[in-house]
Parts: C-alpha cells; sequence; structure tokens
C-alpha cells in the first residue's frame, strides 16, 4: 500500500455540482446540498435539542467530502451553542478533497462564507491516520480520520452520540456501508445514539438493525422520496463530570501545551514552575527545529511522529512569526543508511507534496517545517492561566488535588492534575525508574560567508538565529536528575564536526572563538517515546505528559491534547494503538510478560 492515501477524482458538473469521478455520484444534492443537510443529518439526528445541556457532544460522521454536513452543524451549534458546550466531530475521509475544490463548492452558500473561510485555512493533510483541528472559539473540534473507513473506525475508540452516514450512495459506494462498517458505527456508539443518513436501502436498513438500531423511515428531502432515521434504545448513562480546574507542575513546552488544550475547554489552570524564566530547562533554548520524523514503516512510532507534526503545525498556524517562521527545513543525511531512507521516502512519501519536496535526489525538503521561539511560544500557550512562580513540594488527594509548597501549606487546589515537569516528573509520577536523562549543549556563533536561509538537520543541525548560526547538539546519556553539565568549548567543537557531516562548507566557516551555548537536560525513555496519559493510585485525574526527548516543540501538542481528551472524557486524537504505546503503564506491562529469571 501506498504510504499517501489516493486523492479525490472530480468535476464541477453543468449544474454546478461536484461529482465523484469514482463513484459516478454527487457529493450532495442537485436540489440544494444545504437544506438536505439539515432536514437529513440535523434534523433526522434530532439536532439541537439532542444537544442542548450537553457539556460535550460527539457527531460522527462518514464521509467528509467537502464539509458541506459540519458546516451546516457548525452553524447551528453557533446559534445554540450549550454554555461552555465543545462539539466534536470525529469525520471519516478516504478520498481527500483538494482545500481549493471544496472552497469552490461552498461558494454556493453564502451564508456560510465566514465558516467555509476558517474551515478552508485549517482544511487537513491528506496523510493516513487521525488529524484534529479546533475552532476554540465556537468549542468545536473536528477530528479527520484519513483512511479507509471500516479500518479507520476499527482502529478509535470513541462514543458517539449521533451519527450521519453520508457516503455515495450505497449501490455505488458499497465499503462505506458493509456489514463491517455498521459493526464498527455500532461500537462506537452511546447507547441512546441516534443515526441519520439520507439511503433507505434496503441492506443498509437491515444493517443497522443487525447491530441494535431501530430504524425509521421518515420524508425524504427534494426528489429523495424517504430518508432514515435510526435509534439505539439504551438509557443514557451516567455523565462523568468534567474537571474544572487543574493543577499542571513544569511551564516548559510540556505543561504549556497542556495549560493550552485545557483551557481552550474551559479547564482553569493554576501553573506551577519555580523557574519560569527556563535557565534550566530544554525549553530555554533560542531556537526549536521543526521537522516531522518520518520512518518507512507504518509503526505506532512512525504513526504518532507524523500525527504530532501535523498538530505542531496547526497550533503554530494559531500562532503569530515571534512563535514560528515556516522557513522550511532541510532534511540530510551524512550516512549511506541515512541516505537511503530518505530516497525511499522521497520515492513513496508519507506526506503529499505540499508538504515534501525531494532535492537533489538525495535529501528532502520540509516545506512546512522551519523554526519555533520557544519564549515566545511558551508566553503564546500560557495564556490564561495562573502562574505561580513556585515550586510544588507534594501533591495529594483529598478528595480533590492539592498542590502544597515545602512547609505542607497548600497554594491551589483542582480536580486534576498534571505532572509536566521534565526530568523531575519521574519523582512525582511514580515513573523515575523509566526515565532516561539526556545531557544536551547546544551552540551558537557567528559564521563566515552567509547564514542559511534555512535550517538543515540530519543527526546535527544548524539554524539561522539573529545573524548567528545555531547548531548542535549533543545528547549524552546521564542520569534524569542531575544537574546541566556546564558549557564547554570542547563541546562546541563536537558540535561543529557534527555539522561537518552533513554541511562542510557551513561548518567550516563557523568562529568557534565567539560560539557562546547552553546545556539542559531532557528527560527520554528507553522507546524513545514519550509518556502520556493517566496515572493509577492515589486517586483520580492524574496525569503525566513527559520525556519529550529533544522534539518537544513538535510533539507536545498532540501529547497535551491526548492528555484533555482523557481527562475531559472525549474523543482521544490518536488511534488506540498509539495510545498504547505511550502510556505510562507501559514499562509495568512489558516487565509483567518478561519471564521471570530461573532461580541458579
Ligand atoms: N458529507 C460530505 C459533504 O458534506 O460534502 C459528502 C460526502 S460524499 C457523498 C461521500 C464521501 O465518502 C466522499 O468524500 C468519499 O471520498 C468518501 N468515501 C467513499 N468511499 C470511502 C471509503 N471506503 N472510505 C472512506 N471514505 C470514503
Amino acid at each position: 500500500m501506498a504510504r499517501l492515501p489516493p486523492s479525490a477524482n472530480t468535476h464541477v458538473n453543468d449544474e454546478g455540482l461536484i461529482y465523484g469521478d469514482d463513484f459516478n455520484d454527487s457529493y450532495f444534492s442537485r436540489d440544494d446540498g444545504l437544506a438536505e443537510s439539515r432536514t437529513v443529518f440535523l434534523s433526522g439526528c434530532g439536532l439541537p435539542d439532542a444537544w442542548a445541556d450537553r457539556t460535550c457532544f460527539v457527531i460522527g460522521e462518514l464521509g467528509f467530502g467537502t464539509g458541506l454536513n459540519i458546516l451546516a452543524t457548525w452553524d447551528l451549534w453557533r446559534r445554540t451553542r450549550p454554555e461552555g458546550g465543545v462539539l466534536h466531530i470525529v469525520t471519516v475521509e478516504g478520498f481527500l478533497l483538494e482545500a481549493d475544490t471544496a472552497k469552490t463548492a461552498h461558494t454556493m452558500w453564502p451564508q456560510l462564507r465566514d465558516l467555509s473561510d476558517q474551515l478552508i485555512a485549517k482544511w487537513p493533510t491528506r496523510a493516513f491516520g487521525p488529524q484534529r483541528i479546533w475552532f476554540p472559539g465556537d468549542g468545536l473540534c473536528i477530528t479527520f480520520l484519513i483512511g479507509s473507513c471500516e479500518q479507520a473506525l476499527a482502529d478509535m475508540s470513541f462514543e458517539a452520540d449521533c451519527w450521519f452516514l453520508d457516503g455515495f450512495s450505497p449501490a455505488r459506494n458499497p465499503d462505506m456501508w458493509s456489514p463491517g462498517v455498521m459493526a464498527q458505527v455500532a461500537r462506537l456508539s452511546a447507547p441512546y445514539a441516534r443515526l441519520a443518513t439520507y439511503s433507505v436501502a434496503g441492506h443498509v436498513r437491515t444493517g443497522l438493525a443487525q447491530v441494535g438500531f431501530e430504524v425509521k423511515r421518515a420524508p425524504g428531502f427534494g426528489s429523495k422520496r424517504e430518508r432514515l432515521e435510526a435509534y439505539r434504545t439504551g438509557a443514557s448513562g451516567i455523565v462523568p463530570k468534567r474537571p474544572t480546574s487543574a493543577i499542571v507542575m513544569g511551564g516548559g513546552i510540556a505543561g504549556a501545551s497542556i495549560c493550552a488544550a485545557l483551557r481552550r475547554r474551559g479547564v482553569h489552570v493554576d501553573l506551577f514552575d519555580a523557574d519560569p524564566c527556563g535557565t534550566t530547562k530544554a525549553s530555554g533554548n533560542p531556537v526549536a527545529l521543526i521537522m516531522p520524523r518520518l520512518d518507512r514503516g507504518d509503526t505506532r512510532e512512525s504513526r504518532f511522529f507524523r500525527a504530532a507534526y501535523l498538530a505542531a503545525l496547526s497550533a503554530y498556524q494559531d500562532m503569530g512569526k515571534d512563535a514560528f517562521e515556516p522557513l522550511g527545513c532541510h532534511e540530510v543525511s551524512g550516512d549511506p543508511d541515512g541516505i537511503a531512507r530518505l530516497v525511499n521516502l522521497a520515492a513513496d512519501p508519507p506526506l503529499p507534496a505540499s508538504h515534501i519536496e525531494s532535492l537533489d535526489g538525495v535529501s528532502l525538503l520540509h516545506l512546512k517545517g522551519g523554526i519555533a521561539y520557544p519564549d515566545a511560544v511558551l508566553k503564546h500557550l500560557g495564556q490564561g492561566a495562573t502562574h505561580h512562580a513556585r515550586a510544588i513540594a507534594s501533591l495529594k488527594y483529598d478528595g480533590g488535588w492539592e498542590a502544597l509548597d515545602h512547609t505542607g501549606k497548600i497554594m491551589a487546589t483542582a480536580d486534576m492534575c498534571v505532572i509536566a515537569s521534565g526530568p523531575a516528573a519521574g519523582q512525582f509520577s511514580g515513573l523515575g525508574p523509566s526515565l532516561r536523562g539526556r545531557a544536551g549543549q547546544l551552540s551558537w556563533a557567528p559564521v563566515m560567508g552567509a547564514l542559511p536561509a534555512l535550517p538543515i538537520s540530519g543527526g546535527a543541525y544548524g539554524a539561522p538565529f539573529h545573524n548567528r548560526l545555531v547548531f548542535g547538539a549533543t545528547f549524552e546519556h546521564c542520569d534524569v536528575s542531575a544537574p546541566a553539565p556546564p558549557v564547554r568549548q570542547s563541546t562546541h567543537v563536537q558540535n561543529r564536526d557534527m555539522l561537518a557531516t552533513i554541511a562542510s562548507a557551513l561548518a567550516a566557516g563557523i568562529d568557534l572563538e565567539k560560539a557562546g551555548g547552553r546545556t539542559s537536560v531532557r528527560a527520554t525513555t528507553n522507546d524513545q517515546l514519550p509518556i502520556i496519559g493517566a496515572i493509577e493510585g492515589e486517586g483520580p485525574h492524574k496525569y503525566v505528559l513527559c520525556a519529550l526527548g529533544s522534539r518537544g516543540f513538535t510533539s507536545a501538542f498532540l501529547c497535551a491534547e491526548m492528555i484533555a481528551a482523557q481527562a475531559c472524557g472525549e474523543p482521544s486524537p490518536v488511534d488506540m494503538a498509539v495510545r498504547e504505546a505511550l502510556a505510562p503503564d507501559r514499562f509495568a506491562k512489558r516487565a509483567a510478560r518478561r519471564p521471570a529469571k530461573r532461580e541458579s
């Protein structure tokens, strides 16, 4: 299977309707797509009444298409949103349209123009897996599952309150209406879920009935005589209380990202960091390179890093140029294996041409990558939190979480807490034995000749910053609780020599006499994946977000979204296997699977 999902083959017919050529069917009704969407899906699912009084409501959709159903839903949600409510739409799409094609289709409905503009500006990327975009002003979150319908659903775990079944007609698009798809829809439905579709085909009705839906015909829209409404008849369970307040320990990129993810859900955050200026932490570096880690295999790791990169780009899009400059990023390699990897990725890329270009046949240009400026990023993400320039000495659960200082005085109380304190996270999460320390020194110096226009990376990296070149960085094993080592001239030399393996002329021009630098200790793990999720123990709603290694400014956004979604009982932004791969209990599970040593 190709690493890139197929694109959509479409044309616009004489009536201005967009047609799917591979399915010989139109994306929406010729009678008026918007009116059809409102009748079939919104009324069919009992909206807006069904979301009245709900703090969180989840809609599943099969067939994102042009996004018209989502625009219609968003328009209704905007007018009827319960106070502080969050609407999640999880939508499956196997053949993503180009943003421009959808934009043209939307011009039929000038009344939706402002919503269309917002959606088009954040249009998802044609890459496999879940992708999420937020419209925080309206409490709307869209998760795109890009891939083949049944598999894309099978990978996920969430509970939908209602469903829009909007594949092309069942006769022309049987994959969207198969018994396997119906079984996944049922698995992912709340016990009382509702479902709507324009099709009344016999096998759609029986398929839904077989998986536990009660099916009812209703008067159709336009030239269609009938449409379908379906219900599950289970009672609504007790909706778990969403947290309204959080204590976050750590003000680096991990803590700041979780702060932003919780704030957009209306959760109040008390953010603690005894070193808010970041003199000791890895997040205090002057620049951070933003580029994807792309692998040849379709592994949980590769899915995580690809999704994390896309989530980071989406987050940076909401910040100014002072926080992120999309200069692009040149990925090269100094060894034959690495070059073979880049050549292989260029031949069958996992991201589309708008993201990746092959340069000289042996390196990649990441067109959307660039440089993040940690200072500005942290300021942006930390907005709206109550900041405490203090250390938490201990966390205690007593019906809620308490942050205590070294005298035992309570500094803050909250419904949930998140340990995001980098190398110090082990002490508060019980995960100390699983954390590994890596001491790193970053260097900067003026160069003779011109600075590169964009960063270059491949093991080592070099990036332009304020008329100097930032280059590095070392990544030496150390105790995770060790203090950062002093800056050494010999390490500047080492960093220069590492850079020379990928950019010899640039490295040769570095004026080491004038070099400066900084060091920090990053937390990482043996499997080089972050640790993300809930920690069982003293009380509920305790989470950890740590071990981001040297990729914090790319990975933290997705990780934070995972935790915020889990804490609020919302759909996760990643598939189940990725969640498991990052879960805090993975180390204990691995240890339990290891055969016990035989007594000699
Ligand atoms: N709801 C859409 C809108 O508002 O514009 C219209 C959806 S259109 C009728 C059906 C969609 O299903 C198309 O976008 C098509 O690419 C997608 N699709 C068809 N077969 C699929 C499959 N096997 N897996 C995932 N998506 C598929």
